[in-house]
């Protein structure tokens, strides 16, 4: 059953019964109807067979609730998609009377009909649509260890969602939502004529199409619930600060089968005292002394979150070297770690006192012969 049957035919009419019948109505006069019109008892009569074949069609509709309630939703659906003049993104350099479209759908004899209801219907008409749920932005604070590791933290998130108690109907349990009368569901109405027509939102049904008589004890009609929920929220390692991560279908859940949205997170990270980040690699700052820059040595370095390391350092290492430890780094998508870039800093005494200032001045008397700035003064020169 496609739904261009289901606005071309009009199936209560075909039984002759109003659109409000019960189902004992329904049934009542389609026994009637089929003896009527049953092949056996009207041999060679094309034009009975026809009316029984539309019959059966009919009650094989209307009989059953579900797909009463679907054809009746599709019929008020193309109805309210009709009267919007073109529909929403539509030109409105045409327009449609509801009551033409309607008595052409029931004659059943206009070829557009159909195409019209499907471009509708692609368009996504409010009341049959899966509708994808909302994304969701969260933020997430991380310590900087928590960053360079990966960490599983709780979200706590509260999002609308389609109320429960009522399906997101809006409507008290055991009652439906009816079509507004004023917008006749399309939940905006015209001011005005012709191309100076305007169309606003509904006062009667505040835009939505439809009226709630019983509301729903639960959202009062609105059909809307915030849901509050707690997510435990895997954040990879290596995020940098700033970073928004995105988590496919964690967030808003779908309406009428539509797909959950996504789960943005924007993640902050505290910086760290000592360390810092470089991609996949940590950086620090180590003090070194005169003597192990200019002799050499073996300098200890701490990690994040691991035992200290030590490194050679080279004689001869100027103020802002930097060293390599492998493997000391970041954590990367793969598993494999980053380096620890090691900068050295070599730090200058506020006070020299005592024999450090005695090995110091001696220092200076036997590299006396050495200028420094030698070569800057060449330089500046130009020679
Ligand atoms: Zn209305
Ligand atoms: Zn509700």
């Amino acid at each position: 059953m496609s739904g261009k049957d289901y606005v071309e035919k009009d199936y209560y009419k075909v039984l002759g019964v109003p659109k409000d019948a019960s189902a004992t109505e329904i049934k009542k006069t389609y026994r009637k109807l089929a003896r009527e019109f049953h092949p056996d008892a009207n041999k060679g009569d094309t034009k009975a067979e026809e009316r029984f074949k539309d019959i059966s069609e009919a009650y094989d509709v209307l009989s059953d609730e579900k797909r009463r309630k679907e054809y009746d939703e599709a019929r008020t659906l193309f109805a309210n998609g009709g009267f919007r003049s073109g529909g929403p993104g539509g030109t409105g350099s045409y327009s449609f009377d509801f009551g033409d479209l309607f008595n052409g759908s029931q004659g059943g004899g206009s070829g557009g009909i159909g195409d019209v209801f499907g471009g509708l219907f692609n368009r996504g008409g409010r009341q049959a649509q899966p509708r994808r749920g909302s994304d969701v932005e969260t933020e997430v604070t991380l310590s900087f260890e928590e960053a360079v590791d990966g960490a599983t933290v709780p979200l706590r998130m509260t999002s609308q969602a389609p109320c429960r108690l009522c399906n997101g109907t809006g409507a008290k349990s055991g009652t439906t939502p009816r079509v507004c009368p004023t917008c006749v569901g399309s939940g905006t109405v015209s001011r005005g004529q012709g191309a100076f027509a305007l169309s606003e939102p509904c006062r009667d049904c505040r835009g939505r199409g439809m009226i709630v008589d019983d509301p729903c004890t639960d959202c009062h009609g609105s059909g809307r619930a915030s849901s509050a929920r707690t997510m435990q929220v895997r954040i990879p390692a290596g995020v940098q600060d700033a970073q928004r991560i995105r988590l496919k279908g964690k967030g808003a859940q779908g309406e009428r089968g539509g797909q959950p949205g996504d789960l943005y997170v924007t993640v902050h990270v505290d910086p760290h005292p000592v360390f810092g980040r470089k991609g996949d690699n940590l950086t620090v700052t180590v003090p070194v002394t005169f003597p192990e820059a200019a002799l050499g040595g073996t300098i200890e370095v701490p990690t994040l979150n691991g035992p200290s390391v030590k490194l050679k350092l080279p004689p001869g290492s100027a103020n802002g070297l930097t060293l390599r430890a492998r493997g000391k780094g970041a954590t990367r998508k793969d598993g494999t770690r980053g380096d620890l870039l090691v900068t050295v800093e070599v730090v200058v005494p506020q006070t020299v006192t005592g024999d450090a200032l005695t090995a110091l001045e001696q220092y200076r008397e036997a590299t006396a012969s050495d200028d420094p700035r030698a070569a800057l003064f060449r330089a500046a020169k130009g020679a």
